[in-house]
């Protein structure tokens, strides 16, 4: 039997602990346990790692501290568009989803597109159309909302610019962070990667970040590692960041940690790329990674390790 393995993320940046209430930290750190518990508890009952990636990121979307599903950040128009993905290691399947407005979980879209449909990457109204075609839960506006994250948006939209939400060093006590991703290898030695978010505030235009594409924000090779990444969407997509990783560990025979290692603090910081990642491979070793303040994390694998944590 593999050793299993699930690693968990909730956002990489200026995470402040100087920021941070006690309380606050407490309810991250639930939250991230949960999510962790959840993923694992499907690996134990032995099953896939897909699975366990997909109801980890679930746990997460639904956690209104996070970035992601409920909780997701406002566009220039005061509107929420989530990004998701999921990708299987085994046989290279995927599934994305960019600009959702209604779905409440984007990464159970991103799997109904990998296995109900011959696409990978299903955009905006088209995708939405998918989404009730296949029967899967939509919210309206009032259910993405959080009034943190709407504060953040009336803070900067008259300027044209756009953050990552977790980049906003304003001491307030009351930050919130956290794009999501999860990454799991299981008893079968089969590994993958899910990521979602509501990417960053204020972006305009049908902007998407990294997190729906693959090859950038998330990717899956059981020869190579799983991968989901966090950061200003931008870079990594000039990175090609998750790729990169794999490619790294097939091309120059590296191991996760060494070519993760390079990929974030070497190649992403050379261009700018604030951010982190998570990775396993298919021997359940984990990494995380990240060239920022903090990330929130966590880890758990059948060795006994069980961990979640937030700064460096
Ligand atoms: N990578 C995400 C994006 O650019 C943002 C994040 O990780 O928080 O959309």
């Amino acid at each position: 039997m593999n050793k299993f393995s699930i690693a968990i993320h909730g956002g990489a940046g200026t995470i402040l602990k100087s920021a941070m209430t006690d309380e606050l930290e407490l309810a991250y750190r639930k939250g991230l346990q949960s999510a962790l518990d959840a993923g694992y508890a499907v690996l134990e009952k032995g099953a896939s790692s897909l699975e366990a990636v997909k109801q980890a990121t679930i746990v997460l979307e639904d956690n209104i501290l996070f970035n992601a599903g409920r909780g997701s950040v406002f566009t220039n128009k005061g509107l929420h568009e989530m990004d998701a993905s999921i990708m299987n290691g085994f046989d290279l399947s995927a599934g994305a989803v960019a600009g959702v407005t209604k779905v409440r979980n984007p990464v159970e879209l991103a799997y109904k597109v990998m296995t109900n449909s011959s696409h990978v990457l299903l955009c905006g109204e088209g995708a939405d159309e998918f989404a009730r075609e296949q029967n899967i839960k939509e919210e309206e506006g009032e259910y993405f909302f959080s009034q943190f994250r709407y504060n953040q948006w009336l803070d900067i939209r008259e300027s044209g610019e756009y953050t990552l939400d977790h980049s906003d060093t304003k001491e307030n006590g009351e930050k919130k962070f956290g794009t999501v991703g999860a990454v799991a290898c299981d008893i079968n030695g089969n590994i993958a990667a899910a990521t979602s978010t509501g990417g960053m505030t204020n972006k305009k235009y049908g902007r998407a970040g990294d997190s729906p594409l693959i090859g950038c924000g998330t990717y899956a090779n059981n020869k190579t590692c799983a991968i989901s990444a966090t950061g200003h969407g931008e870079l990594f997509i000039k990175a090609v960041a998750a790729y990169d990783v794999s490619c790294l560990i097939e091309y120059k025979g590296l191991s996760l940690q060494e070519a993760m290692n390079i990929v974030v603090n070497d190649k992403l910081v050379k261009i700018n790329g604030e951010g982190g990642m998570i990775g396993v491979d298919a021997k359940g070793n984990m990494a995380l990674l990240f060239n920022c303040e903090g990330m929130y994390r966590g880890w758990k694998s059948s060795n006994g390790t069980d961990e979640v944590a937030i700064y460096r």
